[in-house]
């Protein structure tokens, strides 16, 4: 069943077929949340965790960004000083007189600046838990388990270290599962993507044919902020949602070197391409995309297996096309950030991750990205 995972993804924006029918004979009965007895005490993904994870920190700064649709707040935390990167134009000006510098002049002696984006799927809450223990890391060198991870501490003292706990409180607090480790694929797909008025399932990837999502909605999927907008795909140009623009305000003021948007799917976990960001920055991510690969292999966490790379292709050669804009390829072109997907596991019965692996795989990705940004920055002078 774990090989065909990657078949039967309702997640996000994975390049496959059509979603397959035969899942929807095994349709089940959602268990009784409030059943949900078994979830360890490090498995931290749900807003009242991210806000006592908020009330520990004393290294960093802890800022409230915008207000969601639904009324919550949307929180950045800071670590590390923020230099003068001596900006005089914007980054697609500063690429048009040919260099990135005069957005931001990072030499060889500045900080490299990397931004966590928690889940903007409020079912994905696998990056929350993933964000909630890097705080704890960065205030007392352990995640939530005793684990110490020394490169990750390391990190919070060599780099500027930005990280959005969750990108769309609304759609976390819609779901009634704090985790969906054991649980159907289709549980998550119900509450994920959400149903019609009918009770049939939107599911992926028609669950982007409607946007914003309203109307013909039965349960609003936690896609989705409270006014239906799925911050993946909102309107960039003039984005309709107070997420998304603090989403990007962080990238056009920070310049990150490196930027994660963290998603989940019932799938071993893997780097979703950038498919609308040039070719140089296609190829790295392909690169850091085989490094954290190789990583779990090592460390034998689920993985994609030895063979497994990106598409590198320059254009989508098709019509339609497959790829579209998104949040990410947004983000390389506002800041010239090396921008990129994450998919996680959710631990269903379809993918079978673990509470610890879950864990594991997110930390093992924040300290690939530590580890990629020290070793290949792009200097900008
Ligand atoms: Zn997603």
């Amino acid at each position: 069943m774990k090989n065909l995972s990657l078949f039967f993804l309702s997640a996000c924006i994975l390049i496959v077929s059509e979603p397959p029918n035969c899942l929807a004979q095994l349709t089940l009965e959602p268990s009784d949340p409030a059943k949900q007895t078994d979830i360890p005490d490090f498995y931290k993904g749900t807003l009242t965790d991210i806000d006592r994870a908020l009330s520990t920190v004393k290294k960093g700064r802890v800022a409230q960004i915008a207000v969601s649709a639904g009324g919550l707040p949307l929180y950045a935390v800071y670590y590390g000083a923020k230099e003068d990167f001596a900006r005089q134009a914007n980054y697609n000006s500063a690429v048009g007189a040919r260099n990135p510098a005069y957005y931001a002049k990072k030499g060889a002696a500045a900080k490299p600046v990397i931004y966590f984006i928690g889940p903007v799927h409020g079912q994905e809450a696998e990056g929350i838990v993933g964000l909630v223990n890097l705080l704890a890391i960065a205030e007392t060198g352990k995640d939530l388990r005793g684990k110490a991870w020394p490169e990750l501490s390391e990190m919070f003292g060599t780099a500027r270290v930005v990280i959005v706990p969750t990108g769309n409180p609304d759609g976390r607090r819609r779901v009634p599962y704090d985790s969906f480790v054991g649980l159907p694929e289709e549980t998550m797909t119900k509450y994920g993507q959400g149903t019609k008025k009918d009770g049939t399932l939107w599911r992926w990837p028609q669950a982007k044919s409607l946007h914003p999502m309203r109307g013909d909605v039965g349960i609003l999927g936690a896609y989705y902020n409270d006014a239906g907008i799925n911050i993946m795909h909102d309107e960039f140009f003039a984005p309709m949602a107070e997420e998304t623009k603090a989403i990007m305000r962080i990238a056009m003021e920070e310049a990150p070197d490196i930027t994660v948007s963290l998603h989940s799917c019932s799938c071993a976990p893997f780097v979703i391409q950038n498919a609308h960001a040039p070719l140089f920055m296609k190829e790295r991510i392909d690169a850091f995309a085989r490094q954290l690969n190789d990583q779990y292999r090592a460390l034998q966490l689920p993985n994609r297996g030895a063979s497994w790379k990106l598409s590198t292709e320059a254009d989508d050669p098709t019509f339609p096309p497959q790829n579209s804009f998104n949040l990410v390829s947004a983000l390389h072109h506002a800041s010239g950030t090396m921008a990129f997907t994450f998919e996680s596991p959710h631990g269903t019965v379809e993918d079978g991750a673990t509470y610890e692996q879950i864990l594991d795989i997110q930390l093992v990705l924040y300290q690939e990205m530590f580890r990629y940004i020290s070793a290949e920055r792009l200097i900008w002078q």
